[in-house]
């Protein structure tokens, strides 16, 4: 049975059903039809052998029968017995062969053989002393050759009725099981394809098997696009720790060949220096996303003053004031927040919005509540970011143009920013116009509890 598919079982379950209750169907059938026959036959036994009885008088001393007398009518057997249970006249039926004792008005069922008689008796005096008994007999409805002849029915049908059954309930059910297959088949050939882009491809269908269809094509998607992603990420970050390492071995190379002086030694040590600050940067960073992402690290929320988290990371960080503006009310500004994380977020977009707004730029950080969110704005009068760029600025690794690398920036910065803007709940926006400003907005939900 283990090794029988699903469909077959419940095929299997189905016939099994449909037998069994086809056979107490067929039981019920044969009772109530036994009840209903055996009914008809006692009436007509009754009427029978009553209609008989005011046919029949007895007339100086000999009996006679009335016109309407019929010994044989409706299957009822009518006999006349006398007094000392004598046959005066009609004909006992062959099947019945048996010493029956008279009980007057008592229908009852007499067993001859191999069959069944209804039998009914009713006494009629004719004077004081004499009398006459009138004996009605018919087959019980419940004779064998009856039940017999419905079963012999029943056992043609029966198997066919099976056989329609096993096949109507696996059609069905093999139809119902369709978008299972195709999932399936879609699935092996995934994976002996290596090929994320196949799809089940069903029509939409509100039936459980193809919703669960769709969300199959759906988790394919998000397979496909997240295994890209993860390929483009593996490309890109080696790619990047590869630059700073052949800076390093050239200038390793060309140290070992042609720097004499101690100056010259000293210029290729701090290039190797800013190039393994680079490195280590970009190994920190990527480390830091790859945790929050795999819920390594996730984020520790607890109930924090923004105004009061902004206002000491600018002192501990010890910004150009003169570039640097904070428009925080002085009442709290709660939010539920991981500090180390927020404070993350914030200083990468202060850090860029002075990375690309020039050497006079400026950088304002705003905090407010607006309907069910808490605003936190980062912007500045920098050289702004294009429209056509403003979508792709948050994937790890974009750097807008080949210019603004001479920054220093390696493409993370942002990317970040979004995921920890996630991690509590909320989203980043982004206002930009070229050689205007950027404002950047982080939008949280307000916390429960204010
Ligand atoms: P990085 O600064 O290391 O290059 P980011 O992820 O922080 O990486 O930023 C991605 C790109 O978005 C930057 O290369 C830059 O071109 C652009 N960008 C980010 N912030 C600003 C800003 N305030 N003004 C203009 N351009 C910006």
């Amino acid at each position: 049975m283990k090794n029988i598919s699903v469909k077959l079982r419940i095929a299997l379950w189905l016939t099994l059903l449909m037998g069994l209750l086809a056979m107490l169907l067929l039981a019920f059938v044969l009772m109530i039809s036994k009840m209903a026959a055996t009914e008809t036959a006692m009436s007509q036994l009754s009427q029978t052998v009553q209609s008989n009885l005011r046919q029949t008088k007895m007339i100086g001393g000999f009996l006679e029968l009335g016109s309407d007398f019929s010994f044989y009518r409706n299957g009822v057997s009518t006999l006349i017995y006398s007094r000392e249970k004598a046959l005066l006249a009609g004909r006992i039926p062959i099947s019945f062969d048996v010493e029956e004792s008279f009980q007057n008005g008592l229908t009852r069922v007499v067993s001859s053989g191999d069959e069944k008689f209804l039998v009914l008796d009713l006494w009629l005096p004719m004077g004081w002393e004499e009398g006459v008994w009138i004996r009605g007999l018919i087959e019980a409805p419940e004779n064998r050759r009856f039940t017999f002849d419905f079963l012999k029915v029943a056992l043609v049908i029966m198997p066919a009725f099976m056989v329609l059954a096993a096949f109507g309930s696996y059609w069905i059910v093999k139809k119902a099981f369709g978008p299972l297959d195709s999932i399936t088949a879609t699935a092996m050939s995934i994976n002996e394809a290596q090929d994320l882009s196949r799809r089940v491809g069903l029509p939409p269908k509100k039936d459980e098997f193809s919703q669960l269809a769709a969300t199959f094509d759906e988790l394919f998607q998000r397979l496909e696009r997240s295994f890209e992603s993860e390929k483009q990420f593996a490309a890109d970050a080696s790619h990047e720790l590869r630059t700073p390492v052949s800076v390093i071995k050239g200038a390793c190379e060309y140290a070992e060949k042609f720097d004499e002086t101690a100056e010259e030694r000293q210029e290729t040590i701090s290039m190797i220096h800013r190039q393994a600050d680079r490195m280590s940067k970009l190994i920190s960073q990527l480390l830091s996303m790859t945790r929050l992402e795999q819920g390594i690290d996730p984020a520790h929320l607890e109930h924090i003053d923004l105004n009061e988290l902004v206002r000491s990371l600018c002192e501990d960080q010890a910004y150009d004031t003169c570039r640097l503006f904070l428009e925080l009310h002085e009442e709290k500004l709660m939010v539920s927040a991981d500090p180390a994380l927020l404070s993350r977020l914030v200083q990468n977009l202060v850090e860029n919005g002075f990375k690309y707004g020039g050497p006079d730029g400026s950088v304002w950080i705003a905090a407010n509540r607006r309907d069910k969110e808490i605003l936190l704005e980062v912007r500045d009068n920098g050289i702004g970011i294009p429209p056509e760029q403003q979508d792709k600025i948050w994937r790890r690794f974009y750097r807008a143009d080949s210019s603004r690398s001479d920054e220093g920036g390696i493409g993370l910065g942002l990317s970040m920013v979004r995921q920890i803007a996630q991690a509590h709940g909320g989203y980043m926006t982004l206002e930009s116009v070229v050689r205007v400003g950027s404002v950047f907005t982080l939008h949280l939900p307000v916390p429960e509890e204010t």
